[in-house]
């Protein structure tokens, strides 16, 4: 007998762990999720916020919240920019403005927040929507078969160790993952890249007038000693410096003489002494009076595994797809891997959906990983090394494509002939079966909201303002197949379209109706009216829902 039972267990506590918990709690699932460490990270780490995460942090109430701790350390706006040195030559604008032209695609925006500021917010929501997070707790072993999980648990303060049984597990355990390991799922990628640090500092001179009329955000290094970026906070006088390369990359004879690892080991036995000359010789000012505040190691690879799930076992985020920070594709990444999987976990527990709906979660976000992981390295090359070539690099996918233009191709979609792969830009998708279902502000109550907003929970229809047929089919198609879903007849109910731009967004006359799945993809849609809607739509429910 297992010394507790639940529904799902999380192994790892961090962004993508609690992120799944509090998904996961929002469709009324209870999970566990255990945490070796005794708390949150305690390292700012990721601190680049795309549209998609903000979307989804928007949905579970968090979106005012997040941009107001993210005002605590980073202006709203910054700019990513690459330097000789801060003091120095500025050498290409990789992003003039963080949320340049992201207007009328979201109603939120992306934000600089550092990952230990935005980890308590998760915790605390994922807690009060029911989730159970257990530090000092780590899973030691995994045992599954046809019904269900067992996981041995160690209490590391207790030396104790518990079985706790569950319908299925997320392994939300780092790019190193255990649960990856032992069930003996492999990577394929670039690999590793470099031995990187992460310099922690505080200035005591006032950086300011180095910095000029710069944007604060992100500032890549590029010099003779080293290769990095600088994520500033918003004084412009304390936060981190990355070093991925040191050496003088532009240099043949340099490259040539350390074949193997031509950007020697920044990491290895790093001190005090050679962080602080690092630092110095990025900012540009020698002797520049600075306090170093910690130093991590880490290492910068760039590989999707190559499966996503193992029977009962889903990998989320690093444990997924481990990318070099360029582009600050990691954690938001596996963000999304949690929003596309946590509906159907919920759906299938509940016996709403057919057994190959959790199938979907491998077929919809590995090829997003793969693509993620060829992005990051090609962001990497171009950034930081050069001296990689280009040869085995994708072209670059522009960010909106990237953040919120990533298309799915499962049966949980009902794709359109013609339809492209992996990515679209959302100005050409408009609601397309396989996107995200576009953005549009719409009259509710005198105030106004955006038909994200109405997703995320259930299946909901949308059907244009002649689609009055819709609905009535809608709720008889639902009723039969007990599935809960929303209806909205867009000029109705009372929602008004004043711009009349609704229809168009989503690529509907105004009698045609798109059905959206609850993570907020098109799954469906008619672009006039049908024969026979009732049947359309039941049919169109079963595929989403693999039944
Ligand atoms: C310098 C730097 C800058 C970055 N910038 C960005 C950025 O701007 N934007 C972005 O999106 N990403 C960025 N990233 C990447 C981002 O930090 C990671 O993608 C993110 O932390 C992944 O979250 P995760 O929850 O999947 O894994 P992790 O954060 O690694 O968490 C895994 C957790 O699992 C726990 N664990 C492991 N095994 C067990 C076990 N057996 N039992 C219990 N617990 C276990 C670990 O203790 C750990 O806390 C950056 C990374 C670095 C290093």
């Amino acid at each position: 007998m297992p010394d507790e039972e639940i529904p799902v267990l999380i192994i790892g506590g961090s962004l993508v762990g609690l992120t799944t918990a509090m998904l996961l709690g929002h469709h009324g699932v209870r999970s566990l999720s255990v945490e070796r460490h005794a708390g949150t990270a305690i390292h700012p780490r990721a601190g680049h916020f795309q549209l998609r995460t903000m979307e989804t942090i928007r949905q579970m109430g968090l979106e005012d919240r997040v941009r107001t701790k993210s005002l605590e350390t980073y202006s709203a706006t910054g700019g990513i920019v690459a330097v000789e040195s801060l003091a120095g030559r500025e050498l290409a604008t990789y992003v003039k403005e963080l949320n340049e032209g992201v207007e009328g695609f979201s109603p939120t925006v992306r934000v600089f927040i550092n990952q230990d500021a935005l980890e308590p917010i998760l915790r605390e929501r994922a807690i009060e929507l029911g989730a159970t997070v257990r530090n000092r707790t780590e899973a030691v072993d995994l045992d599954q078969d046809d019904d269900g999980v067992t996981a041995t648990l160690r209490d590391l303060d207790a030396g104790t160790e518990s079985t706790v049984r569950a319908q299925y597990v997320v392994a939300a355990d780092g790019n190193r993952s255990p649960t990856r390991a032992r069930l003996g799922i492999g990577m394929h990628g670039h690999g590793l890249l470099s031995h990187s640090i992460t310099i922690y500092f505080r200035a005591l001179a006032d950086l300011g007038p180095l910095l000029a009329d710069r944007n604060q955000g992100v500032h890549y290094v590029t010099n003779p000693l080293m290769r990095g970026f600088f994520r500033l906070d918003r004084s412009g006088n304390a936060g981190f410096l990355v070093v991925n390369l040191v050496g003088d990359t532009s240099r043949p004879e340099v490259i040539a003489a350390f074949p193997s690892a031509p950007w020697a080991n920044v990491a290895e036995g790093i001190t005090e002494q050679r962080a602080l000359e690092l630092l110095r010789a990025a900012i540009g000012v020698p002797d520049i009076p600075v306090v170093i505040e910690n130093i991590a190691t880490w290492r910068a690879e760039a590989n999707c595994a190559d499966r996503f799930a193992d029977g009962r076992v889903f990998l989320a985020g690093d444990a997924a797809h481990v990318v070099p920070p360029n582009g600050g594709y990691g954690g938001n990444t596996g963000v999304q891997d949690a929003h596309n999987l946590a509906w159907k976990l919920a759906l299938t527990l509940a016996g709403v959906a057919g057994p190959g709906l959790l199938d979907t979660y491998d077929a919809e976000r590995r090829p997003v990983g793969e693509l993620t992981v060829e992005q990051a390295f090609t962001r990497y090359v171009t950034r930081v090394a050069p001296y990689l070539g280009t040869e085995n690099t994708q072209p670059i996918v522009d960010d909106f494509s990237m953040e919120i233009g990533y298309r799915y191709d499962s049966p949980a979609i009902v794709l359109e002939p013609g339809s492209p792969p992996l990515h679209e830009h959302p100005r050409e998708s408009a609601g397309r079966p396989g996107a995200r279902a576009p953005h549009v502000f719409l009259q509710c109550d005198g105030g106004r909201l955006s038909t994200l907003d109405l997703f995320g929970r259930d299946f909901v229809l949308l059907a244009g303002p002649e689609g009055e047929a819709w609905r009535t089919a809608a709720s008889a198609a639902a009723k039969e197949l007990g599935v809960a879903l929303d209806v909205y007849l867009v000029g109705d109910n009372g929602l008004t379209d004043a711009g009349g731009s609704f229809p168009g967004a989503f690529g509907i006359s105004p009698s045609g109706a798109v059905l959206v799945r609850p993570d907020g993809f098109v799954g469906w849609r008619a672009v006039t009216a049908a024969d026979a809607p009732e049947d359309d739509l039941r049919q169109a429910l079963q595929a989403l829902l693999c039944r």
